[in-house]
């Protein structure tokens, strides 16, 4: 009962873990979580994610970039701050970057605009992509496909399509992001990861969003990356240990350490 899982996307500088992260991250390690990878949002998040790694360094990891959310009217600002941390100093990604057609559609252009740029900067610094791709899965296939030059890399955070879709992420070389909702009746997530290899799916929480069964509608946690685990172990047939081992060697593949 030592398995060695890794977080590839959780919000832990979020103010709902403000008052007990030390016991969030001390949870999660006691269930074996090594490493907590941060994704950026915007500029207004920038310190507290900052702060947490410095609090917890080689743990908590951040990763640099704009959400499609938060590219609004002055997204030149928030891409210009983001790009200005990239050139400062080492992030793990860059992330998280995308589209979102689910919220609010009247920023398509300018999320595409930023996507597209955000890749490039990824392929500049060499780091891989965290994509969030909602209600927009065709259009960020065929971006990360005009930018695939052998290089690219990253993952499709919280991947919740067919087959079809996740074939499509795999022919680019890309990673399906797999969490809690992987344990809800009906996502049928279950269904279309019985036919993607291992190989292809690392783990992420997503936390304090998208908590699993038991716990779903709570405040997620990466402890209970557990429960992610042993249902993608049931839907795979095997082991919780090839499990982690294999999905934290994907995630070492990605962000390189
Ligand atoms: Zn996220």
């Amino acid at each position: 009962m030592s398995l060695q899982i890794i977080d590839t996307h959780c919000h832990l500088y979020s103010k709902e873990f403000s008052g007990d992260i030390d016991a969030v991250i001390s949870r999660a390690e006691a269930e074996g979580v090594t490493r907590f990878y941060l994704p950026a949002v915007d500029s207004e998040s920038h310190d507290a994610m900052l702060q947490l790694e410095s609090k917890y360094p080689g743990k908590c990891i951040s990763m640099m970039g704009v959400h499609p959310c938060s590219i609004q009217a002055d997204y030149e600002k928030e891409l210009q701050l983001a790009e200005d941390w990239l050139s400062k100093r080492p992030f793990a990604a860059v992330g998280e970057i995308g589209l979102d057609y689910y919220w609010d559609r009247t920023f398509d252009k300018e999320q595409k605009i930023a996507f597209n740029r955000q890749i490039e900067w990824a392929l500049h610094y060499d780091l891989p992509i965290v994509i969030h791709s909602r209600d927009s899965m065709d259009d960020s296939i065929e971006i990360v496909k005009q930018h695939q030059n052998g290089k690219l890399k990253g993952i499709f955070h919280c991947f919740g399509g067919s087959y079809e879709l996740a074939r499509k992420v795999m022919d680019l070389g890309f990673y399906l992001g797999i969490g809690g909702v992987l344990t809800y009746k009906k996502s049928g997530l279950d269904e279309t990861l019985s036919q993607v290899p291992l190989e292809h799916i690392v783990l992420e929480t997503d936390a304090p969003y998208l908590a699993p069964v038991p716990f779903r509608g709570k405040r997620n946690e990466s402890s209970y990356l557990k429960y992610v685990v042993d249902k993608l172990a049931e839907v795979k047939n095997c082991s919780r240990e090839e499990i982690a081992s294999i999905t934290t060697a994907n995630a070492q593949k990605i962000f390189g350490s």
